[in-house]
């Protein structure tokens, strides 16, 4: 395929949102703004209107919540068997309409066909891993005492939101929304306004898999008004949020009033710790992949490289020579690996960060510049000679660019490692297995690959330490996020109840 194949093609997937704005879909119906709002979904490629896309007030949101709670009985109570077999035919939709979802992804975000031609298949993953946990959601334990036997369940908690950000919307979406079909929860979806797109298509796909009306809804819009109205709904018992830390600090405030339960998945600043020992081929494939994959708008992303000065020299030139042969370019082709940013007001963010990595001293060892006219293209950055308290060093710039700095000792580079308010990820590379376990032991972050890329099995726990989130996802910790355990204590005995007064 090329690039004018394929150009033809995502043309033709774009006709059906030429028609007719993109509307919330609300109790299965397709619902416009309360007040006939819409807002342009802008392709970063060429910032042409790809869609409009109706902007949700409060009355959209608090109608999509009561169609939420109105649907929930009945799912709650559907057998978890018949859950499982909607979910599995929300899976084979997501992969009937594997083509349309990735070309749709590429023109909305600007991430290279290359990564989003896997992105349906993963989401399918996603819903049928959750599928077959579904009819054992609810299983709980038994726990003996003393004249009693206690039986613990779990209970789905009711209607839920859920506000997804705009990397790899399609995919993020349904790891989120998955658990909580899963185990009997409805939904209300917010996604992020910057790619709203494929969530439109995979509602759709939801429905005509059989999924009743009332228990997915979905409502596009802002997140200060749609968003902001969702996580202060009193019909919404939880919030299940990806996206900023600063965003989900605002959302614990507004959440705070209907005491909602909160799951966040938020910012990093990873650091990959390269040790003299390591397999430096590997180390360098690793490296260059986890930060110029996906754009670098990637939460696990390893934006920083810490690199024993014993051989500082030797793997910058190592990553410089692999990162230099990234095409940057439009999505579609088949070539490129780094498209453009998701919008212009996340490029000129990141183009700051260009100049503040100038102002702070770091050498620019590539890129560190705008690449083209049109679009919001980037290539590849590294800054070399940077210090930990950089700003290039502590905050999540969410582009291509990596920062790199020396270390002497193992004491220094765990130091380096932890000294930054995230912790999401870390990759440490070493082939001292005592010193692996020792690092990874003090290593301040939720997820760790030790020698490895990060390479996902879905029921390990996902999530972050510090400001990059709260509580972990996969297996059963996304159901215990989505349900109340319950515990019933049953008498065995005729024990001596006490009695008082008389
Ligand atoms: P963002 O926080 O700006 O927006 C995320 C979502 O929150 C959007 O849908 C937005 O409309 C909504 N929102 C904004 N303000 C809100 C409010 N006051 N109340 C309710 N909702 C509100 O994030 P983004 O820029 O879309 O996404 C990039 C960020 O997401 C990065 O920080 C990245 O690290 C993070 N992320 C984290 C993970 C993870 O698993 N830890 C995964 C992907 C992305």
């Amino acid at each position: 395929m090329t690039l004018e194949d394929n150009l033809a093609r995502a043309a033709g997937y774009l006709q059906q949102f030429k028609a007719q704005p993109i509307l919330h879909r609300i109790g299965g119906k397709d619902v416009a703004a309360s007040d006939g709002l819409t807002f342009e979904s802008l392709s970063p490629v060429d910032l042409s209107v790809l869609a409009s896309v109706a902007q949700g007030t409060a009355a959209d949101i608090d109608a999509a919540c009561l169609a939420a709670k109105g649907a929930f009985a009945d799912w709650a109570a559907t057998p978890g068997a018949e859950r499982r077999a909607i979910l599995h035919a929300i899976a084979d939709g997501i992969v009937a309409r594997k083509e349309e979802i990735a070309f749709l992804e590429c023109l909305d975000t600007g991430q290279s066909l290359r990564f989003m031609s896997k992105a349906a298949l993963r989401a399918a993953d996603n819903f049928r891993f959750f599928a077959d946990r579904a009819p054992g959601a609810r299983d709980g334990q038994s726990l003996y005492g003393n004249n009693q036997i206690n039986m613990t369940n779990r209970v789905p908690l009711g209607p839920v939101g859920v506000i997804t950000p705009w990397n790899t919307p399609f995919m993020l979406s349904t790891w989120k929304i998955a658990p909580a079909l899963a185990c009997g929860c409805t939904v209300v979806h917010k996604p992020a306004e910057f790619s709203p797109l494929t969530a439109r298509l995979l509602v759709e796909i939801a429905e005509e898999a059989g999924l009743p009306a009332g228990v997915w809804n979905t409502v596009n819009g802002m997140g200060e008004v749609a968003g902001k109205a969702l996580t202060e709904h009193p019909a919404i018992r939880a919030i299940g949020f990806v996206g900023e830390s600063r965003t989900g600090s605002m959302i614990m405030k507004q959440a705070a009033d209907t005491l909602k339960r909160v799951h966040f998945e938020l910012g990093g600043k990873n650091p990959v710790i390269v040790f003299q020992d390591a397999d430096l081929e590997r180390a360098a494939d690793a490296a260059v992949f986890m930060i110029y994959s996906l754009n670098g708008e990637r939460c696990t992303s390893s934006s920083r490289l810490l690199v024993q000065n014993s051989i500082y020299d030797k793997f910058i030139e190592m990553v410089v020579e692999r990162a230099k042969g990234i095409q940057v370019g439009h999505p579609l082709d088949p070539k490129t690996t780094i498209g453009p940013l998701i919008h212009p007001v996340h490029e000129k963010k990141v183009l700051e960060y260009f100049q503040i990595a100038r102002d702070e001293g770091a050498t620019v060892a590539l890129g560190g510049e705008k690449v083209g006219e049109a679009g919001c293209y980037v290539g590849p950055t590294l800054f070399t000679n940077a210090t930990n308290d950089m700003r290039i060093a502590q905050e999540e710039i969410f582009g291509p660019v990596l920062t790199a700095i020396g270390f002497d000792t193992e004491e220094e580079a765990l130091a380096l490692a932890n000294d930054t308010q995230y912790g999401l990820t870390g990759y440490l590379w070493t082939a001292n297995v005592t010193r692996a376990l020792r690092f990874t032991d003090r290593l301040d972050a939720g997820m760790i690959w030790v020698n490895s890329e990060n390479l996902r099995h879905l029921p390990t726990p996902f999530g972050g330490n510090k400001a990059s989130g709260i509580g972990r996802d996969g297996g059963d910790w996304s159901f215990d996020f989505y349900m109340e355990t319950k515990n019933i204590a049953f008498a065995t005995s005729q024990h001596r109840i006490p009695k008082l007064g008389g």
